[in-house]
């Protein structure tokens, strides 16, 4: 849409409306769910696409291999620090506040997570290659397409003209793919409003919202506090201090993704706003948002990790356990791992969890006790991952204008 402003109006009040609906008419307003799902899959189906074209066209209009490897560099430096900046926010609130302290512990493994038990480290490095590649994109299993991409992207640029050649023909599918996202983006206030109206619906509208959230509000407060003051704050402080761009103006550029991000809980699904805000309201260069937003989305994820690390402690906290320097340190490092092991899709932190809670041998069961309000949070936290990544698209641009465009 030409009028970028308007349309952030129009997807600020489909939020707005759509919350007033769930919270006062409840169950009743699954009546527009599948205006919400419908929404909701016609920007998955743009994903497959528009990550590999993406990947292909970003690697190729970065240059040669060494300026590849300094850009990835650069943007592995930004997700490391800021997801490690989250974590930390996170650990110094849970532990000022300790949310768990009154609580008790009242519930079983939840359903989803039971079969993920044996799920550890290496898991998620298990997850980077795949045995059948078709197979990854049937299940919007991302990482293993992304490494698929960047090589193969990588290659065609050592061939040549014939390298060249397929580059283009990859070119054109992202100005198409990117053009079918305008015209999706034509509906997304009414998608927007039935996600959020049917969802706060389904959780049985505004009462029973408020009750589950008074069960464990004060972790529900630290995790928004915490994902606040990170989003901004620290994020905008990044921000302005490595491209001189103004926080606010960037927020109302990235406004038409971050509003995607609460409505869909999904980094996955958002990505094809993400982009269209970076290149064409942000003016970030294409190809750092082409290289940058695809992998962001896949791995950087500063809110999952943020959350994880307090649900930990929270956890701990509930059941008595007390936790050491070490075994914080221990947190904070599994937090980190476990936000790029998350998928962008709802809720995959409350699985890649598992994996912080056995590494300091946390109860499993505390993560039923996150489940009534996950749906909630998780809008939150992929808010803020959805933030982190469009800022890192900026950031990556202008380090990459500074030390590889004009550097040695
Ligand atoms: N829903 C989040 C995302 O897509 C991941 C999570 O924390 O569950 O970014």
């Amino acid at each position: 849409m030409k009028n970028k402003n308007l349309m952030l109006y129009f997807l600020l009040a489909g939020i707005v409306l759509g919350g007033i609906c769930g919270w006062v008419f409840g169950p009743k307003m699954m009546v527009v769910a599948w205006m919400g799902e419908m929404f909701l899959n016609a920007l998955k189906m743009m994903v497959i696409p528009l990550i590999i074209s993406s990947l292909i066209v970003g690697i190729a209009g970065l240059g040669d291999i060494t300026k590849v490897g300094k850009t990835g560099a650069i943007a592995l430096i930004y997700f490391s620090a800021t997801t490690a900046f989250s974590v930390i926010v996170g650990l110094i609130l849970v532990n000022v506040i300790r949310p768990g302290d009154s609580v008790a512990l009242a519930s079983a493994i939840p359903a989803g997570v039971a079969d993920k038990v044996d799920t550890g480290i290496t898991d998620i490095f298990l997850s980077f290659v795949s045995p059948n590649l078709v197979e990854s994109m049937v299940k919007m299993d991302i990482l293993p397409l992304i490494i698929v991409a960047l090589v193969f992207g990588g290659i065609l640029t050592t061939m040549g003209e014939k390298g060249q050649t397929v580059i283009k023909f990859f070119d054109a599918i992202n100005v198409a793919v990117m053009k079918m996202v305008h015209l999706i983006l034509y509906v997304a206030p009414l998608g927007v409003f039935a996600l959020i109206a049917s969802k706060l619906g389904a959780a049985g509208g505004g009462d029973l919202f408020l009750a589950e959230l008074a069960k464990i509000g004060k972790f529900a407060f630290t995790v928004v506090g915490g994902l606040l003051i990170h989003g901004l704050i620290i994020l905008p402080i990044i921000l302005y201090l490595v491209t001189g761009r103004n926080p606010l103006a960037f927020f109302k550029g990235a406004g038409q993704a971050l509003t995607t991000a609460f409505s869909t809980a999904s980094s996955s699904a958002t990505l094809p706003v993400t982009i269209e805000c970076a290149e064409n309201f942000n003016n970030v260069s294409r190809r750092s948002a082409l290289f940058v937003l695809p992998i962001g989305a896949t791995v950087n994820m500063d809110g999952t990790a943020l959350y994880e690390a307090v649900a930990a402690i929270f956890i701990a906290q509930m059941v008595g356990i007390p936790l050491g320097f070490s075994d914080q340190v221990i947190i904070f490092l599994t937090a980190t791992l476990a936000a790029v092991g998350a998928a962008g899709i709802p809720e995959a932190g409350l699985v890649t969890m598992v994996m912080v809670l056995q590494s300091v041998g946390l109860p499993l069961e505390g993560i039923g006790m996150l489940l009534s309000i996950d749906w909630f949070l998780d809008r939150c936290r992929t808010t803020v991952n959805v933030w982190g990544d469009s800022i890192g698209s900026a950031v990556v641009d202008r380090l990459e204008e500074k030390f590889v465009e004009g550097g040695p």
